[in-house]
């Protein structure tokens, strides 16, 4: 049996602004200001859709969901990464794992870590230890270090199923 491997790569930043939620891999958490943007602008599932895209050769999030179209207005991530994700498997691929960092200076994130990791898998009906992620600050560095944004890198590898086994969900 031979097995394709392809690997992907997603990176996504949003600005912080009060008045908005924070929700981080479709993990609600409380701060004094969210992620401003078209969608829910869930950072990491937007790095992770386009890492799962980019992997399997689809047009990128941007190109599928764009953020000229009002129906994506205050949309679910979680929708669109269901979407994309039901792309990549009509195509045959399985995802191995997902490695997720996230760059924000605040809040602390170690206590999310696990709970968005969770997440993640329940939404693409992963096994929990498929999906890892990390939370780094930015030593007060740049817009992110000053708490004005967070930012998301996602690296997958995906792989595909032989014909007869794949079925073209
Ligand atoms: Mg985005």
């Amino acid at each position: 049996m031979t097995e394709s491997l392809r690997v992907g790569l997603g990176y996504d930043i949003h600005r912080l602004e009060t008045g908005r939620r924070l929700i981080l891999g479709g993990v609600e958490i409380s701060h004094e200001k969210g992620l401003v943007g078209h969608s829910d602008a869930d950072v990491v599932l937007h790095a992770v859709t386009d890492a799962l895209l980019g992997a399997a050769g689809l047009p990128d999030i941007g190109e599928l969901f764009p953020d000229t179209d009002p129906a994506y207005r205050g949309a679910d991530s979680r929708a669109l990464l269901q979407d994309a994700f039901g792309r990549v498997r009509s195509l045959c691929y399985t995802v191995q794992n997902l490695d997720i960092v996230v760059h924000a200076e605040a809040p602390k994130l170690s206590p999310f870590k696990r709970p968005i990791a969770e997440s993640i898998a329940s939404t693409l009906a992963l096994d929990a230890d498929r999906v890892s992620v990390k939370a780094k600050t930015q030593e007060g560095l740049g817009a992110i270090g000053a708490g004005n944004a967070i930012a998301c890198t996602v690296a997958v590898l995906l792989a595909r199923l032989p014909s007869e086994m794949c079925d073209g969900r």
